[in-house]
């Protein structure tokens, strides 16, 4: 996201792929504009929240006319930077990484992995889905040509803090974690942590220990 954005609050922030990606759909379908209650409908989130969501952004809607769907279109793709792409690395080349390496992020979003790493000998020189791996020992090397801020660390729990402190001397902004370590990163790094096999328990537990009405978005 560009840096005018940063003001916009996290809770909005993170709904607007949502809003974008049934914005797309809309438009596709040849619709040209939408009312709050049905985008609220559709996105499930109320359409007080909505238009508060959409006044950080200037007066989008008229009343009684809702929004016009190609402004709204135009309007995130540049706030979401969708017509540029963003490129990632991953490090850490093993079952998880591999299925990464094979899933076409840029389906759904603009991202792409550009290139991976793998601390196995056998593995650095190949590639997988057209994405190379390269050896750990030329992290710094590749980073550094390519201005990359954001990585993808699928890589055992050990060696990830390690791992990191690399990463975070290459200036790299945004860490996607799927190993169960916690990792120590200064303020300006942001990591946002994914440990399936916790949420998978925690889902079980869920579905355990609580009848439907008491689960909670
Ligand atoms: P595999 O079956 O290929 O070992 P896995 O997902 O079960 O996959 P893990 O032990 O979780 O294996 O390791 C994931 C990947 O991280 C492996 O490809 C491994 O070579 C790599 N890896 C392990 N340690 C490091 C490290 N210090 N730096 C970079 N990559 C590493």
């Amino acid at each position: 996201m560009s840096q005018d954005n940063m003001k916009i609050p996290q809770a909005t922030a993170k709904r607007l792929p949502l809003y974008y990606r049934f914005l797309k759909n809309l438009h596709s379908s040849g619709k040209q504009r939408v009312s709050s209650k049905e985008l609220s409908e559709a996105v499930k989130v109320d359409s007080a929240t909505i238009r508060r969501d959409f006044s950080y952004f200037g007066a989008l809607g008229k009343k009684g006319y809702g929004y016009n769907v190609n402004y709204l279109l135009t309007f995130f793709r540049k706030t979401l930077d969708q017509d540029e792409t963003t490129k990632v690395i991953l490090i850490g080349v093993g079952n998880l990484g591999t299925a990464f390496l094979h899933y076409n992020f840029l389906k759904n979003n603009n991202t792409k992995i550009e290139m991976a790493f793998d601390a196995d000998p056998k593995k650095a020189g190949q590639s997988i889905g057209e994405v190379p791996i390269y050896s750990m020992d030329d992290l710094e090397l590749k980073v550094k040509e390519s201005e990359i801020e954001v990585a993808i660390l699928t890589v055992p729990a050990g060696p990830a803090q390690a791992i990191t402190d690399r990463l975070v001397d290459l200036k790299i902004k945004g860490i996607l974690n799927f190993t169960p370590a916690r990792l120590n990163v200064p303020d300006r790094v942001r990591i946002h942590h994914i440990d399936l096999a916790v949420e998978l328990q925690s889902l079980i537990y869920f579905l355990k220990h609580y009848s439907d009405s008491d689960v909670e978005p």
